[in-house]
Protein backbone atom coordinates (compact mmCIF):
# COMPACT_ATOMS: atom_id res chain seq x y z
CA UNK A 1 0.00 0.00 0.00
CA UNK A 2 1.46 3.14 -1.13
CA UNK A 3 1.87 5.94 1.77
CA UNK A 4 1.20 3.77 4.50
CA UNK A 5 3.48 4.05 7.18
CA UNK A 6 4.16 0.69 8.93
CA UNK A 7 3.84 -0.66 4.69
CA UNK A 8 7.16 1.16 4.23
CA UNK A 9 8.69 -0.40 7.45
CA UNK A 10 7.92 -3.65 6.70
CA UNK A 11 9.50 -2.99 3.01
CA UNK A 12 12.79 -1.36 4.43
CA UNK A 13 11.79 1.46 2.74
CA UNK A 14 11.67 3.40 6.51
CA UNK A 15 14.01 2.23 9.32
CA UNK A 16 13.18 0.47 12.38
CA UNK A 17 14.14 -1.96 15.12
CA UNK A 18 12.99 -5.15 14.39
CA UNK A 19 12.70 -7.47 17.61
CA UNK A 20 10.72 -10.29 15.12
CA UNK A 21 9.81 -11.47 11.53
CA UNK A 22 8.47 -14.01 9.69
CA UNK A 23 6.30 -15.04 6.52
CA UNK A 24 3.47 -13.14 8.48
CA UNK A 25 4.38 -10.52 10.98
CA UNK A 26 6.80 -7.92 11.31
CA UNK A 27 7.77 -6.67 14.46
CA UNK A 28 9.75 -3.62 16.23
CA UNK A 29 10.27 -0.72 18.61
CA UNK A 30 7.36 1.78 19.31
CA UNK A 31 9.63 5.60 18.39
CA UNK A 32 8.20 6.74 20.97
CA UNK A 33 8.07 3.81 24.10
CA UNK A 34 5.16 4.46 26.65
CA UNK A 35 6.67 1.46 28.97
CA UNK A 36 10.10 -0.03 29.08
CA UNK A 37 8.95 -2.44 26.38
CA UNK A 38 6.71 -1.10 23.76
CA UNK A 39 6.90 -2.97 20.75
CA UNK A 40 4.30 -3.09 17.72
CA UNK A 41 3.34 -6.07 16.39
CA UNK A 42 2.09 -5.75 12.77
CA UNK A 43 0.74 -8.00 9.88
CA UNK A 44 2.85 -7.76 6.70
CA UNK A 45 -0.54 -7.62 4.76
CA UNK A 46 -2.05 -3.90 4.40
CA UNK A 47 -5.05 -4.29 6.85
CA UNK A 48 -6.30 -0.95 7.72
CA UNK A 49 -7.46 -1.74 11.54
CA UNK A 50 -9.61 -4.30 13.28
CA UNK A 51 -12.78 -2.85 11.55
CA UNK A 52 -11.45 -4.57 8.43
CA UNK A 53 -10.63 -7.79 9.64
CA UNK A 54 -12.57 -10.51 7.75
CA UNK A 55 -12.66 -14.33 6.61
CA UNK A 56 -10.33 -13.42 3.82
CA UNK A 57 -7.29 -11.97 6.30
CA UNK A 58 -7.89 -13.23 9.75
CA UNK A 59 -5.06 -15.87 9.73
CA UNK A 60 -2.56 -12.51 9.65
CA UNK A 61 -4.26 -11.59 12.85
CA UNK A 62 -3.94 -15.16 14.39
CA UNK A 63 -0.27 -14.94 13.12
CA UNK A 64 0.40 -11.86 14.88
CA UNK A 65 -1.02 -13.19 18.39
CA UNK A 66 1.19 -16.19 17.91
CA UNK A 67 4.05 -14.24 17.33
CA UNK A 68 3.55 -11.53 20.50
CA UNK A 69 3.71 -14.90 23.08
CA UNK A 70 6.83 -15.72 21.49
CA UNK A 71 8.52 -12.05 21.58
CA UNK A 72 6.96 -11.48 25.31
CA UNK A 73 9.20 -14.86 26.34
CA UNK A 74 12.09 -13.23 24.12
CA UNK A 75 11.80 -10.30 26.02
CA UNK A 76 11.51 -11.73 29.12
CA UNK A 77 7.86 -10.70 30.37
CA UNK A 78 7.71 -13.11 32.67
CA UNK A 79 5.00 -11.44 35.11
CA UNK A 80 2.96 -10.32 32.17
CA UNK A 81 2.46 -7.40 29.64
CA UNK A 82 -1.18 -5.21 28.24
CA UNK A 83 -1.96 -6.04 24.19
CA UNK A 84 -3.46 -2.83 23.01
CA UNK A 85 -5.19 -2.01 19.42
CA UNK A 86 -6.61 1.30 19.15
CA UNK A 87 -9.59 1.54 16.12
CA UNK A 88 -10.24 4.34 14.31
CA UNK A 89 -10.97 7.75 15.36
CA UNK A 90 -12.26 7.47 18.11
CA UNK A 91 -10.04 4.80 19.72
CA UNK A 92 -7.03 6.84 19.09
CA UNK A 93 -5.60 5.22 15.75
CA UNK A 94 -2.83 7.06 14.17
CA UNK A 95 -1.61 4.65 11.18
CA UNK A 96 -3.93 2.95 9.13
CA UNK A 97 -2.31 -0.14 9.36
CA UNK A 98 -3.55 -2.55 11.96
CA UNK A 99 -1.14 -3.23 15.07
CA UNK A 100 -0.93 -4.11 18.18
CA UNK A 101 0.81 -2.58 20.85
CA UNK A 102 2.68 -4.70 23.49
CA UNK A 103 3.65 -2.56 26.53
CA UNK A 104 5.27 -4.28 29.57
CA UNK A 105 8.73 -4.60 31.80
CA UNK A 106 7.09 -2.19 34.36
CA UNK A 107 3.35 -2.89 36.71
CA UNK A 108 1.21 -0.80 34.50
CA UNK A 109 -1.47 1.51 35.22
CA UNK A 110 -4.24 3.55 33.96
CA UNK A 111 -6.25 0.49 33.26
CA UNK A 112 -9.57 1.54 31.31
CA UNK A 113 -11.38 -2.39 32.29
P1 LIG B 1 -1.64 4.13 17.27
O1 LIG B 1 -1.78 5.47 17.94
O2 LIG B 1 -2.29 3.01 18.02
O3 LIG B 1 -2.04 4.20 15.81
O4 LIG B 1 -0.08 3.80 17.34
C1 LIG B 1 0.86 4.25 16.41
C2 LIG B 1 2.19 4.08 17.06
O5 LIG B 1 3.19 4.14 16.06
C3 LIG B 1 2.54 5.16 18.10
O6 LIG B 1 2.75 4.55 19.37
C4 LIG B 1 3.80 5.80 17.54
O7 LIG B 1 4.74 6.15 18.54
C5 LIG B 1 4.34 4.70 16.64
N1 LIG B 1 5.18 5.15 15.54
C6 LIG B 1 4.93 6.15 14.66
N2 LIG B 1 5.93 6.24 13.76
C7 LIG B 1 6.83 5.27 14.08
C8 LIG B 1 8.08 4.85 13.54
N3 LIG B 1 8.61 5.45 12.46
N4 LIG B 1 8.75 3.83 14.14
C9 LIG B 1 8.22 3.22 15.22
N5 LIG B 1 7.03 3.56 15.78
C10 LIG B 1 6.35 4.57 15.23
ZN1 LIG C 1 0.15 -0.60 5.44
Amino acid sequence: MDNCLFCKIIAGDIPSTKVYEDEYVYAFRDINPQAPVHILVVPKAHIACADAVDEGNSLYVAKCFEAIAKIAKAEGLDSGYRVINNCGEDGGQTVMHLHFHILGGVKLSDKML
